[in-house]
């Protein structure tokens, strides 16, 4: 089972849930993977023992403008729109601009070129780390290089560690955007974080449209649940959203937070809470509970 652990917002203990989840399941089990390649941070509460770190390449396309006819067949079939064809004119050469910002690296453009004029070269976009926590659980994380602006290939990459076998848990980035529909999109079930504020609702409104929209069953988990006001249970109730967990603000929980402590080292007794979001997960995913 792949279950991605997502929130609309930063700060809504995202981390923490999907953390706590992993660390109350059976261990050789389960596999974490941090998709939050622009700013990881489970490893900072799994603790896991590093045992291989390596960059990942990808094609980057690059042009030969000597045997280019500027035919334009490369920038048709670019959906992302990263190159543009500038035509020779009598005064002017022609040239193919590639914007490597936009480019997906997805090799239509070489393979489009009947004259052989788009080649590749590698370009490095950031960083697996591989290990282990308790020498049982398995622990991915991606880290996206700084000058590079698509988180979206190294979550791909990363994604393939996915193994049906096993008990996947997936930490995406917060918010709503291209590396969250990237870490949600295929798995079985997505966990949306939120706090009981204006923001929250705001934030998780957006969320849950963006998993429905990637026909994702989900359910929310409400952060520091006895502060702010009840328009997310009632928004939750109205959209027929299940709530599977409440957790109250404790100063011990955000004191631990800050620390790198995870809620069920601190609170023990939540690994039977976090057992039994599990399990609830599991009925939603089985249709045994709506
Ligand atoms: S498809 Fe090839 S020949 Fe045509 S414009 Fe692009 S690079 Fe040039
Ligand atoms: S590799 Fe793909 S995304 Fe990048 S420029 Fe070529 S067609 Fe566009």
């Amino acid at each position: 089972m792949i279950i991605s652990v997502a929130s609309g917002k930063g700060g809504t203990g995202k981390t923490m849930v999907a953390t706590s989840l992993a660390l109350s399941l059976d261990s050789e089990n389960v596999q974490f993977l941090d998709c939050d390649v622009e700013e990881p941070n489970g490893y900072i509460f799994l603790k896991p023992e590093i045992k291989k770190e390596f960059k990942i390449y990808l094609p980057r396309p690059k042009i030969d403008i000597k045997k280019c006819t500027f035919c334009g067949k490369c920038a048709s079939v670019c959906v992302y729109n990263a190159i543009a064809i500038i035509k020779p004119e009598e005064r002017r050469k022609g040239n193919v601009l590639f914007f490597y910002q936009l480019c997906h690296n997805c090799g239509a453009c070489r393979l489009a070129c009947p004259e052989n004029a788009i080649y590749e070269e590698p370009e490095e976009k950031g960083e697996l780390t591989i290990g282990t926590v308790n020498s049982k659980m398995f622990f991915a994380q991606g880290k996206l290089r700084p000058s590079e602006s698509s988180p979206v290939p190294l979550i791909k990459a990363l994604k393939k560690y996915i193994k049906s076998d096993k008990m996947n848990i997936l930490d995406a980035s917060p918010g709503t955007s291209c590396p969250v529909v990237q870490t949600v999109k295929n798995t079985d079930f997505c966990l949306l974080v939120t706090e009981s504020t204006p923001f929250g609702l705001n934030d998780l409104n957006l969320a849950v449209k963006m998993v429905r929209k990637l026909g994702v069953k989900t359910a929310v988990v409400i952060n520091r649940s006895d502060i702010g006001d009840s328009e997310v249970e009632k928004y939750c109730l109205r959209n027929k959203i299940p709530v599977l967990l409440h957790i109250p603000f404790k100063r011990e929980i955000a004191v631990g937070y800050s620390n790198g402590i995870p809620l069920v080292s601190l609170f023990p007794e939540y690994k039977q809470v976090f057992k039994k979001l599990f399990h609830d997960i599991c009925d939603i995913v089985e249709g045994k509970k709506a």
